[in-house]
């Protein structure tokens, strides 16, 4: 008598890790290109861009996600670089939008500068986008056209009005937390977000810069983030945190909320539920790998959905428990924030 079990087919059962983490979130980076230079992610010169026929088209983005929405992915963002530097950006957002998940439609994200985001705004919402996460380090002028090394602040204005004109929410900003740099504006930071409707979170600075100076020394600890907003405001835990990076507060008891993702002090690997695909169609299994699968070149190469199905379950199979920014032997991901997608 056989004791075969029937075979089981890669498109069964949930997209999971050996530490039993379900992937559901997908991060698509569209371009590596950005139209800011911001110190603390690029050199003021730009980096070497990925060449236009290293890049997914949007044939392919598409057909890589209905992959992986078939294999159990519920949400795309979308970043980059700059998403919004994509010309068929809407394009892009109308066809992810329209992939069915397993519980329903992908909802489909992004993460912007806000930069062009007015003249697109509406078409975005029209072809589907759920919400926008608007990154903003400080909300002096002069301060931004330091750190971001162009004068575009009235340009990012623009955008966050729009986002907040769309109705689309929660509308979030997110701000590096940088010591000599912003720190002495986390307040106001969370004034001005509540002001705008929107819901700020303080990313712990991580190495993942082009220049490779971040240091563990300077960088400025969620905890101390969390210190001087108390000085201002009450804050307040808020319930269960799930798969979220941030730990969430209640602002003054009202609605406003403001979070803290504490990623090198903190890190909230066991619940990750992240995948990503590079804009030249690598997936890599955590922001800290220094191993990506080459989905571009078996997309080329006539690579079937099920072949991209099984380099994608190997992809998460071999995921590490963490990050391991605290282990010894540390190495810093060879590309920066900015070419993985942030
Ligand atoms: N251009 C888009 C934007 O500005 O949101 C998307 C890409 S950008 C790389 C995504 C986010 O990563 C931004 O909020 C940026 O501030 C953040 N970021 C860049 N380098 C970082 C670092 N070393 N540590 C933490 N966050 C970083």
């Amino acid at each position: 008598m056989s004791t075969d079990r029937p075979q089981q087919s890669v498109w069964d059962g949930p997209l999971v890790d050996r530490f039993g983490r379900v992937h559901r979130d997908l991060r698509i980076s569209l371009t590596d290109k950005c139209n800011l230079r911001c110190t603390y992610c690029m050199p003021a010169e730009g980096l070497p861009w990925l060449a236009k026929e290293q890049l997914l088209t949007t044939d392919e983005i598409e057909r890589v996600a209905r992959v992986l929405a078939r294999l159990g992915i519920t949400e795309i963002r979308l970043t980059g670089g700059e998403p919004l530097i994509r010309r068929d950006i809407v394009d892009v957002v109308r066809r992810l939008s329209a992939i069915e998940g397993a519980e329903g439609p992908l909802e489909v994200s992004m993460t912007t500068n806000g930069i062009r985001l007015d003249r697109v705004m509406d078409q975005l919402k029209e072809a589907g986008l759920t919400r926008l996460n608007i990154s903003l380090d400080t909300v002096n002028p002069e301060r931004f056209a330091q750190l971001t090394r162009r004068e575009k602040f009235s340009a990012v204005q623009a955008g966050l009005a729009a986002a907040q004109a769309s109705g689309l929410r929660p509308l979030k900003l997110n701000a590096v937390a940088m010591r000599g740099i912003n720190d002495d504006e986390f307040c106001e930071l969370l004034r001005f977000a509540m002001a705008h409707d929107a819901e700020l979170r303080f990313i712990e600075q991580m190495p993942l810069d082009a220049g490779h100076i971040w240091s563990r020394h300077t960088m400025v600890p969620g905890s101390e983030v969390l210190e001087k907003l108390r000085a201002e405001f009450t804050l307040e835990p808020v319930g269960e945190r799930g798969s979220s990076p941030a730990e969430v507060f209640r602002v003054n008891g009202g609605e406003s909320t403001v979070g803290v993702i504490a990623s090198v002090t903190a890190p909230f690997c066991g619940a990750c539920d992240r995948v990503r695909l590079t804009a030249d169609g690598q997936l890599r299994n955590c922001l800290f790998a220094r191993e990506e699968s080459d989905l571009l070149t078996l997309l080329r190469s006539g690579g079937t959905d099920e072949d991209l199905a099984v380099m994608i379950r190997a992809s998460i199979a071999a995921k590490r428990p963490g990050h391991g920014i605290d282990d010894p032997g540390f190495l810093q991901p060879d590309r920066p924030m900015s070419a993985i997608g942030g």
